[in-house]
């Protein structure tokens, strides 16, 4: 690739795994990364969590890095649900965790021994730098984005949650959700171990809350670029029994409302971007530093194998795509569960867990019921006695379970496409994302407010437009109407799972 130049806006994790892997992969390269930073400790945020794919990808590109990180990671911890005095599992040891600062040493020291030029300190305007090869790894609140925002066909929405990403001095026993309330506000946790004397902590609250407990104007007053004090102490105070009375770690930390960022297009010229800067998944899926890191592998790749900029941007564009709009899908769906956590509190732990397990569509009954057979027993019994001791039997078991509403009886769950044909429904074609939003309200209300106690709800095949549907069925079924879900054969067991975590009444397989 002769000396090719190349320079990377941003020095994340997406930026200086991209710029080691680019000298791996090209020698020659002069690979310069602009952190505005100025010492990679000081950055935002605690711990991440890093899966097990992410670690084999990284260590079949770099095995000296994924060494490191495996060495300065926590190992893996179980996911328990926490309510009062009651405790349910929801997963075993899996990701690891690493903090954030020290994910950012290693990288940077992978980077500097094979020769990238890295400048910390140095905020950078992509109008001041020329390169071959401009890479912006800017982070979610990309400046090179903006700058390009309509050659990409960039979008970025905001959550209606609000979050602080907070630490503790301690680390929590396993990692965990729970909830606490203050008034008519609803606080939710989502603490694991980082370190053996470090957790994450995060905290989130939907608008309501936020407005009720007074954190609009607390947020307001504090000046940019220090924590939000007045917000941590009344968190402390909320969590006192989860914290042992101890104070929350702050970092720069105030509220924040999450970014989904999407493009048309990841690059346009000589400039693409990575990690954050291209596209966002919500942390509730904690993949937003394996996205950053898989594309940086990714990109170095194609740099490595095209001597052409466009051809070696499109082939990255080309191998990453499908999967980050799969991880975004799941994101999605993760982000419109937590995004209506307060409505589901009045369930039992049990069934909020198994709703928790299958709320991105990509872990069914089975899945749950074969880790953890007496909670998910627990969790389906309002439809009888599951068979959970029995692998494989638990979605036929659910689809089969009578359906007994004042509007509608069938001897099982699985209905056939003429099974409504007598029923008093209103049908409803919809394939939207996002339905837990004042921008669905409209549609809801008028889901609800039909004539018919049946709403059925069919549309397009894809994996996305049924997850959509089936997160639209449970908050029109939460206002009393019976409601059907059309389902590909090939997403049954979504169905199932739909069901057995009451989204759903009933679904019709078609196709
Ligand atoms: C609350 C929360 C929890 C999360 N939890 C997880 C988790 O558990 N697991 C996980 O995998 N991910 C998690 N993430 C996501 C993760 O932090 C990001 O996806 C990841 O950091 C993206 O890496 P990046 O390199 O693309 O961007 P960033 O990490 O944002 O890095 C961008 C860098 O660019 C620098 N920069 C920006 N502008 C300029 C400029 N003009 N000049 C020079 N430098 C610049 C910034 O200082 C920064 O260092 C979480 C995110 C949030 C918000």
């Amino acid at each position: 690739m002769g000396n090719r130049t190349v320079a990377i806006i941003g020095g994340g994790p997406a930026g200086l795994a991209a710029a080691r892997l680019i000298k791996l992969g090209d020698p020659q390269a002069q690979v310069t990364v602009y952190e505005r930073s100025d010492a990679s400790g000081e950055t935002f945020g605690f711990g991440v969590g890093l899966t097990e794919s992410t670690m084999s990808n990284m260590a079949a590109a770099d095995p000296v890095t994924a060494d490191r990180l495996r060495e300065a990671s926590h190992d893996g911890h179980s996911l328990v649900l926490r309510t009062g005095d009651r405790e349910v599992e929801l997963h075993g040891a899996r990701n690891l965790a690493i903090g954030r600062a020290i994910l950012l040493e290693v990288l940077t020291t992978s980077a500097l021994e094979v020769g990238v030029d890295i400048r910390l300190g140095a905020r950078t305007d992509i109008d001041d730098i020329s390169a071959d090869v401009i890479i912006a790894a800017d982070g979610a609140r990309s400046a090179v984005r903006e700058r390009f925002a309509g050659e990409l066909g960039a979008s970025v929405s905001y959550g209606s949650l609000h979050f602080m990403w907070c630490g503790t001095d301690f680390a929590v026993d396993d990692a965990n959700f729970t909830w606490r309330t203050k008034g008519d506000a609803t606080f939710v946790v989502h603490a694991y171990p980082y370190a053996d004397d470090r957790s994450t902590f995060l905290i989130e609250t939907d608008d309501h809350s936020f407005r009720a407990a007074g954190l609009d104007r607390f947020a307001d007053e504090t000046p940019a670029g220090e924590s939000d004090e007045r917000s941590l102490g009344l968190l402390e105070e909320v969590f006192t029994e989860e914290l042992g009375g101890r104070k929350l770690l702050a970092n720069r930390t105030r509220w924040a409302q999450f970014p989904t960022v999407s493009l048309d297009r990841w690059s346009t010229g000589n400039v693409v971007l990575i990690g954050d800067a291209a596209h966002t998944a919500h942390y509730t899926i904690g993949s937003g530093t394996k996205l950053a890191l898989e594309d940086a592998i990714a990109l170095a790749r194609s740099l490595s194998e095209h001597e052409d900029v466009a051809e070696a941007f499109a082939a990255y564009e080309t191998a990453r795509r499908p999967y980050v709009s799969r991880f975004k899908h799941l994101a999605a769906r993760s982000q419109n569960w937590w995004s209506s956590f307060r409505e589901r509190t009045a369930e039992a732990p049990e069934r909020i867990a198994l709703s928790y397990m299958t709320r991105a569509g990509n872990l069914g009954l089975e899945h749950y019921a074969a880790e953890y057979p007496q909670v998910a027993a627990l969790a389906l019994r309002e439809l009888g006695e599951a068979p959970v001791a029995t692998p494989g039997t638990v979605d036929d078991w659910v689809l089969s379970r009578p359906l007994t509403t004042d509007a509608l009886s069938a001897p099982g769950r699985e209905l056939p496409v003429d099974g409504l044909d007598d029923a008093h429904a209103v049908r409803a074609d919809w394939s939207g994302g996002e339905v837990w939003g004042s921008a669905h309200d409209d549609l809801v209300a008028e889901l609800r407010g039909a004539d018919a106690p049946v709403v059925v709800l069919g549309g397009p095949s894809g994996p996305t437009d049924v997850g959509a549907r089936i997160d639209l069925a449970e908050r029109v079924r939460w206002a009393g109407k019976t409601v059907v879900v059309e389902v590909p054969v090939a997403l049954r067991s979504e169905g199932a799972a739909a069901v057995g975590a009451g989204r759903a009444d009933a679904v019709v397989t078609v196709g």
